[in-house]
């Protein structure tokens, strides 16, 4: 029931100019590259799942650990976010919600 209204306030709340979460184009969007920012200050630089930083040549990704397809209401949700290198990024897809923090 929670999550119904957290859905639905989402939604009567997200700016009209913002593409849907669950598009590329949000990816775009100073909101979300802000986000990204102090997530990346919050949980720090490094894949958190197999600790690699950008030094060791990962490429980072702030990971949706719920997937913004199903939750596009925790898309810009700090506490749904974690530092993740493409790697694990590209094989985790759409069907996990791990969080790894
Ligand atoms: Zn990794």
């Amino acid at each position: 029931m929670f999550d119904f209204i957290h859905r639905l306030h989402f939604w009567w709340t997200y700016p009209k100019h913002m593409p849907h979460p669950e598009s590329r184009e949000f990816l775009q969007t100073r909101e979300w590259k802000e986000l990204r920012y102090r997530a990346f200050l919050k949980y720090g630089n490094r894949c958190v799942v197999c600790r690699r930083s950008a030094k060791d040549g990962a490429v980072l990704n702030m990971d949706h650990i719920k997937p913004r397809a199903r939750f596009p209401h925790l898309a810009l949700d700090i506490k749904n976010l974690q530092p993740m290198c493409s790697d694990e990024n590209t094989a985790k897809s759409n069907w996990d919600s791990t969080d790894w923090r």
